[in-house]
């Protein structure tokens, strides 16, 4: 029996105001998982008016008592990790270990937020009159407006709303349309039960069509004072111009097209299982997947060989099997999608040295793609999807230049035995991620997350994500008269 849920609206399980309902549908059996309230815009106007009601009290609560309640979301969250994996399943076919992945992060992202809480809250400062004590201080905007993406549902949504409502704000979430469960409710549901008041966090799942409208009326709304957007860069420039329409600072988690670098001194054995990790996990839906694995000419033979054959052997199946490292992708258009870009290569000339074929359903066979010429759509295009393409380079400043060659900067790779050597080569890599002698995909919530170029602006993470939905001000207390002219 699927699910039905409706809008959490000042802790309310609320039916839009239009009657209107969404269905959600299982990737790989087509069957309806969940049906959610659909909201429009004045449906939103009536989440904002909660957020905005809750403010004062929420924000004022002593920081002990916040505290309290993301370390008890954490252990809840936890507790419900079979629950949450069967509902990541349901709305978007995850692996049980992408889930559990899932879930431990999350928790991990309330447990840093819960120790911001009480970490210093600004600084001291010098002042020119004396007497004058100076301050800067953080404090919280009002409503934060977040918005979520499907592909690691439950950390992505617990990171939209964990800093903004772990510093004082409080928060309405749009999750995406193709997980408002695992993208919204299911991170609503474990706040509340761990003691978030109602009201705080409320939440407006949506049908496809009306996203734009939802969108849109949440960053027009004037008691919304901060934006967060985790998702594509197309959608991201859209929700951009929205919030600099309406002079309301944003953080923007956008798209990649993300690179591994195989150094010359770089560990085959090692370089290959960093690879498959970096493009296969998720089956290549992760905004750090690698879509270019860039490789040193001495070690290209060894390197693709080895590839190919753990690529041609990685178990690929339904979620229901626990083994599965490669399931199907978010829906059957999706994996059509990955198939189309792989024809439009070969079809230019590039060699497909493991997997290719049709897709079944959303099910898509992983690839491993070689002599890609710049031509093909591929080259440009994040893949989202389980598709590996090797490169091969003599110097480094053309592995560099490889690299960066794309719009996008979100993280990088690079495989070598030499730390100096590889931090050398990450210097000069313009992304907002690096990780030297590891591959791509990494994600700490104690860590400044974010990209550069058009993988978005803002960061995430530690006291960078408290700071960017908060309010610094300069506060200065004269304990003498001030002397003025005159
Ligand atoms: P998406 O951009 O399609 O959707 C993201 C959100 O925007 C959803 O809530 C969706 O409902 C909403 N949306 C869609 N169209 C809209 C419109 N026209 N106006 C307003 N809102 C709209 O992205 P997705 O498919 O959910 O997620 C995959 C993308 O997200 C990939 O590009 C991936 O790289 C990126 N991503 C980035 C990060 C990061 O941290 N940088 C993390 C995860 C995913």
């Amino acid at each position: 029996m699927s699910v039905i849920r409706e809008l959490l609206i000042g802790g309310k399980e609320t039916p839009a105001r239009s009657g209107h309902t969404a269905d959600v549908v299982t990737p790989h059996t087509g069957e309806v998982f969940a049906t959610v309230a659909a909201a429009a815009p004045a449906d939103v106007t009536a989440a904002v008016d909660a957020a905005a009601h809750e403010f004062e009290s929420w924000s004022a609560l002593g920081p002990f008592e916040r505290r309290a309640i993301f370390l008890t979301a954490a252990d809840l969250l936890e507790q419900r990790i079979e629950a949450a994996a069967d509902t990541m399943a349901g709305e978007v076919a995850a692996t049980r270990g992408w889930a559990h992945f899932n879930v431990g992060l999350a928790a991990n992202v309330f447990r840093e937020v819960a120790a911001a809480i009480t970490a210093p809250r600004g600084e001291v400062l010098a002042a020119q009159q004396p007497g004058v004590l100076g301050m800067a201080v953080r404090e919280p905007v009002g409503v934060v407006a977040a918005i979520a993406p499907w592909n690691a549902p439950l950390i992505l949504s617990a990171r939209a709303v964990a800093a903004p409502l772990a510093a004082g704000n409080t928060v309405v979430l749009k999750p995406s349309e193709a997980a408002p469960l695992s993208s919204g409710l299911f991170i609503a549901d474990v706040l509340r039960d761990a003691g978030l008041p109602a009201g705080v966090l409320n939440v407006v799942t949506n049908a496809p069509a009306d996203g734009p409208a939802v969108v849109a009326a949440l960053i027009a709304d004037q008691r919304v004072r901060a934006v967060n957007f985790t998702g594509s860069t197309e959608v991201g420039r859209i929700v951009g111009t929205l919030a600099a329409q309406h002079l309301k600072p944003a953080v923007l988690e956008l798209g990649g097209k993300n690179s591994v670098l195989v150094l010359a001194d770089a560990d085959v054995d090692y370089a290959v299982r960093a690879t498959v990790f970096a493009t296969f996990a998720n089956s290549g839906q992760i905004c750090m997947s690698a879509d270019r694995i860039l490789v040193h000419e001495s070690l290209a033979a060894e390197f693709t060989t080895k590839l190919a054959e753990v690529v041609a052997n990685l178990p690929t199946g339904g979620p229901e099997d626990p083994a599965t490292v490669v399931g199907p992708l978010v829906n059957t258009a999706a994996a059509q999608r990955v198939s189309a870009l792989i024809a439009d290569a070969v079809g230019k000339g590039a060699t497909v040295l493991a997997g290719g074929g049709e897709p079944s359903g959303a099910l898509h066979p992983a690839t491993v793609l070689a002599n890609v010429p710049a031509a093909a759509e591929i080259a440009r295009a994040e893949i989202f999807g389980p598709v590996s393409v090797v490169e091969t380079f003599a110097t480094d400043d053309e592995a560099i230049a490889l690299a960066n060659d794309t719009a996008n900067g979100l993280s990088a790779g690079i495989i070598t035995e030499n730390g100096t050597h590889g931090l050398k080569v990450a210097a000069r890599l313009r992304t907002g991620i690096v990780h030297i002698n590891d591959q791509s995909v990494g994600d700490e919530p104690q860590a400044p997350f974010g990209g550069f170029k058009a993988s978005g602006y803002g960061r995430f993470g530690g006291r960078w994500g408290i700071e960017a939905f908060s309010n610094t001000r300069w506060v200065t207390l004269a304990t003498e008269h001030a002397r003025f002219p005159g």
